[in-house]
Parts: structure tokens; sequence; C-alpha cells
């Protein structure tokens, strides 16, 4: 899945608007399913696979796929790519929305 929020016309973060042919900043994040390697016994396997079925059982296909990848694609100017890269631990949600 990729979502654009937004348009690439504005700051994701400040809302600026981006003058015509200014460059802006791309933040692409991307979410993927992981098991961590833990996997070890056949039992392991099997318990996980009963999980997995359930799960499938459930959800349509899109939030399969979501639940598997997402990418998130933000712009930014460079104001906020400066503050961005000069603090890359802060939570994405506070970064964008100051909460
Ligand atoms: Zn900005």
């Amino acid at each position: 899945m990729c979502a654009e929020l937004g348009g690439p016309g504005r700051c994701h973060r400040c809302g600026v608007e981006f003058p015509e042919g200014s460059v802006r900043y791309k933040v692409e994040v991307r979410v993927t399913a992981d098991t961590g390697g833990e996997l070890a016994t056949v039992e392991d396997l099997e318990k996980e696979l009963d999980n997995l079925i359930k799960v499938i059982e459930g959800k349509d296909e899109k939030e399969l796929e979501q639940d598997v990848h997402t990418e998130l694609t933000f712009h930014l100017c460079r104001a906020c790519r400066d503050e961005y890269l000069s603090s890359p631990d802060m939570p994405l949600d506070r970064f964008f929305f100051g909460s």
C-alpha cells in the first residue's frame, strides 16, 4: 500500500506552499512485517499458521496487504527537513502534529 498524504504542493508539517519548481524533501516511511526470526519449533510454526489463518479469514485483501507492507510518503520544506534530521528519534506523530 502506498499512501500519499495531502499533496506534494505543500509541506506536510508546516503547510507552507512549495513555489513552482522549488526543492522539496521526501520522507518515505516503510513498515513491513517481521517475525523477528523467533519461530524455532514445529509447534511454534503450527501455532503461527493457525493465528495467520484466523487473521486472514477476518480481513479483506487490502487490510492484509497493509498488515504486511505499508508505505507512507511525506513532503517537507527545507526548514522542516532540517528539523527532522536534527531529531530523527522524535516520534513521527509528534513531529508532524506536535502532540
Ligand atoms: Zn515545512
